[in-house]
């Protein structure tokens, strides 16, 4: 065996570092990823993983945020059970009809059937809403808005991904009814934007607002918008969040009405809107590199490592009280510190630990440390290493520490817009998305072009292809002008607007 298969033993015995480089396998890179990065555990039913105290850390990061700011919009929280009565299950026929194939039912208890089998929730609509009918009596009972925090259940047929594509998954849902559509066409784009910030402030990772096709929005609603992301690795689109107005559907068949001012019984509009743990997976998939995983500052569990370095021949009494001084101070200034003083480890062995789990950075303390009074800091993103001087040191940390979560999302953005693709005629939509790009592409707007696009797409090798979105203009993505006398790429009709392609999660 020479240098490599020497340096393949090391990896084996210590259960370091990762075996597979993400350009070589992305699958395997990621399925790695997430396990040694102490994220998941496989779970022995299909489609489940155990979310380890590293991701759950994530998540909890995220509900903090998101959960502050739905509360100023006056949003409350509440639990409804996990199980639906296969009637209310059943009330809406498209929103059923949408859902039916990824239902779980419980069919048994002990040995003994059911008599009516009872549905675990894919999603809270028809768990809520019966009693919304009840909830809500007048005007004045309006806006009724309720999110909770919970798990569902997707029998999904897809291959499973941990995070991005489970059987059981957590989420908020948001599930809010108003008196008038204007009112909750507000509210739609307003959750959206706080989605956006999830993705783009927290977990630096960019994404497209737009509106969802008709083939593609929630089953039952009036429609649905998104926030799309980008995999560079893959080349592929995934919706990171939606944000539905179901219009009046629902509250036709459950009856949700209230006496107007002027006296009328009036139906509600309702919105619902949720945000997953894919949102964990996307910035892993995002930022992670052969190194292991890459975490954004705001989310990092822990988000600098602290590691003094003994040296033969001085006593580490002295090491010890810098280490130990050093993280109380960063701690101190609120930042998430980990001293990893352990004497069974290398400093070398814990360097590479640390960049598996994605810690943003590494204060390395050895003797010349000591001796001069710096530190030497290490960044997880860049490799960049620099000395600072304990005297500037918290200030330091805290401005090192914005400038990873900036420049991680403008190094994805910037991959981002590269990967957009603009077309206008279909001979160049299928090379574009072996390329490894999604698609910008004038389209007539009809469902039967989406399914045809689908149909051509999905014959070649790579899989087929839909809509992500018809992009809002936006900061940071303008959209072309739709000349007069456009086609659409697909059909040669004339065009309606913009669409965003790609093959997809
Ligand atoms: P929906 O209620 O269908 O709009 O789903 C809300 C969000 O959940 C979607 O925008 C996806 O980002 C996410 N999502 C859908 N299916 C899964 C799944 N199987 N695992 C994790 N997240 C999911």
């Amino acid at each position: 065996a020479g240098q490599s298969g020497g340096k393949k033993e090391m990896k084996k015995e210590t259960g370091l570092g990762l075996s597979t480089k993400k350009s070589d396998d992305f699958g395997e890179w990621y399925s790695e990823v997430v396990t040694k990065g102490e994220m998941i555990e496989y779970y022995d039913v299909s489609g489940c993983y155990i979310l380890r105290p590293w991701s759950m850390s994530i998540w909890e990061a995220i509900k903090d945020f998101f959960d502050k700011e739905i509360k100023k919009m006056g949003v409350e929280n509440a639990y409804f059970p996990l199980f639906v009565s296969k009637a209310a299950l059943e009330a809406e026929k498209e929103h059923v009809e949408g859902f039916a194939a990824e239902v779980a039912w419980v069919t048994k208890s002990g040995d003994s059937d059911l008599e009516v089998p009872i549905a675990v929730r894919p999603t809270s609509e028809t768990v809520m809403y019966p009693v919304y009918a009840k909830w809500i009596r007048s005007h004045r009972d309006l806006p009724l808005l309720i999110n909770q925090w919970n798990n569902v259940v997707r029998w999904e047929f897809k291959h499973p991904t941990p995070f991005i594509r489970s059987r059981e998954f957590l989420w908020q849902e948001g599930h809010t009814a108003h008196a008038t559509k204007e009112d909750a066409d507000k509210e739609v784009l307003e959750i959206l934007e706080l989605y956006k910030q999830v993705y783009e402030d927290l977990l630096a990772v960019p994404v497209i607002k737009g509106i969802k096709s008709e083939k593609e929005k929630f089953a039952g609603g009036l429609y649905t918008t998104t926030i799309e992301a980008f995999i560079p690795a893959t080349g592929k689109g995934i919706q990171a969040a939606t944000s539905h107005n179901l219009g009046q559907n629902f509250a036709k068949m459950f009856d949700i009405a209230y006496e107007a001012l002027d006296g009328g019984r009036k139906l509600v509009w309702q919105n619902s809107w949720g945000l997953t743990t894919r949102s964990i997976g996307v910035s892993v998939m995002v930022h992670g590199d052969d190194k292991g995983l890459v975490l954004p500052p705001r989310v990092a569990p822990v988000q600098v490592v602290v590691i003094p370095i003994p040296f033969k021949g001085l006593s580490t009494d002295e090491l010890s009280a810098a280490s130990a001084d050093i993280t109380k101070q960063l701690r101190a200034a609120g930042l998430r510190v980990k001293e990893d003083a352990r004497e069974n480890y290398s400093p070398g062995w814990k360097y590479s630990h640390h960049e598996l789990k994605g810690v943003p950075l590494r204060l390395e303390l050895g003797p010349k440390d000591l001796e001069k009074k710096q530190a030497r800091l290490v960044r997880r993103d860049t490799g960049a290493k620099e000395d600072v001087p304990w005297a500037d040191l918290t200030a330091h940390v805290e401005a090192v520490l914005a400038d990873i979560q900036k420049s991680m999302l403008e190094k994805a953005r910037a991959e981002l817009t590269a990967n957009i693709k603009t077309i206008t005629k279909w001979d160049d939509f299928i090379p574009a998305l072996n390329e490894k790009k999604i698609v910008l592409a004038p389209w007539c707007d009809e469902m039967a072009v989406e399914d045809d696009v689908k149909k051509r797409s999905a014959a070649g090798e790579g899989g087929a292809a839909k809509t992500l979105c018809m992009p809002f203009d936006q900061p940071g993505f303008k959209l072309p002008e739709l000349a007069e006398g456009t086609l659409c790429f697909a059909s040669g009709k004339p065009a309606k607007k913009w669409a965003l392609w790609g093959r997809s999660y």
